[in-house]
């Protein structure tokens, strides 16, 4: 591997969890853990303080979880399962964020799938409704199964809810994964406004294949972005 590539996956990041914590998705306790996939190997941020991350605040892992370099906080050897394990199954992932974003971790305490009923969430391949992985200690074995079930044969599931706890969301590079995170939690902040209002009305069957025709026609045009 090019070390480069390494230092810039490390680097975005970084990048990345400072953002994630600017914009209050880290939540007051800042508990998260991000990933990127880099070829046949895992960046995995080793624990501490992740809005503060630095270049030695990460371990190289192979897809088995197996450490390749660097040494992990016990506190994050724990999920290192579920980090690989997603990795394994959904060959379409480049990066896992986990965080207790709270608007989207309500729907998790709550135990309640958040509805697909913001458009922007389609545009990043989004298609389905957020469902909550039954409950069990972070990164175990049960815990991490239910993350499998739930993903593995859904490449339009961008994100799952762990109930009682925080929420994994993905994308094909950590920019991505975080720019969808953050769409996550205006939806699930969207849907308990409107609450208040009737309750949020679903999207229409056909709106994922409408929005993905659109995109697909505006490709390449200058200013063409995700949201
Ligand atoms: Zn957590």
């Amino acid at each position: 591997m090019e070390n480069t590539q390494l230092d810039t996956v490390k680097r975005q990041l970084i990048t990345v969890a400072r953002q994630l914590a600017e914009k209050g998705l880290l939540f007051r306790g800042e508990h998260a853990n991000l990933s990127a996939r880099i070829g046949e190997q895992v960046l995995l941020t080793r624990g501490g303080h992740v809005s503060q991350l630095g270049n030695d605040d990460f371990v190289l892992l192979d897809m088995n979880g197996k450490v390749q370099t660097g040494s992990l906080e016990s506190t994050n050897a724990e999920i290192v399962d579920m980090h690989t394990r997603v990795y394994q199954v959904r060959p379409d992932i480049g990066s896992i964020i986990h965080c207790h974003a709270p608007h989207v971790t309500a729907f998790a305490v709550a135990q309640q799938p958040l509805p697909l009923a913001y458009e922007p969430l389609l545009r990043f391949g989004h298609a389905e409704p957020t469902p909550v992985v039954p409950w069990a200690p972070r990164g175990s074995t049960a815990s991490v199964q239910g993350i499998i079930d739930a993903v593995d044969g859904h490449p339009s599931l961008q994100a799952v809810m762990l109930a009682n706890h925080g929420v994994l969301a993905f994308g094909r590079d950590p920019m991505l994964a975080a720019q969808f995170l953050a769409t996550l939690d205006e939806a699930a902040e969207l849907v308990l406004a409107a609450s208040l209002l009737g309750g949020a009305k679903p999207l229409p069957a056909a709106a994922f294949e409408e929005v993905q025709a659109r995109m697909r026609q505006f490709a390449g045009t200058p200013g063409a972005a995700v949201h």
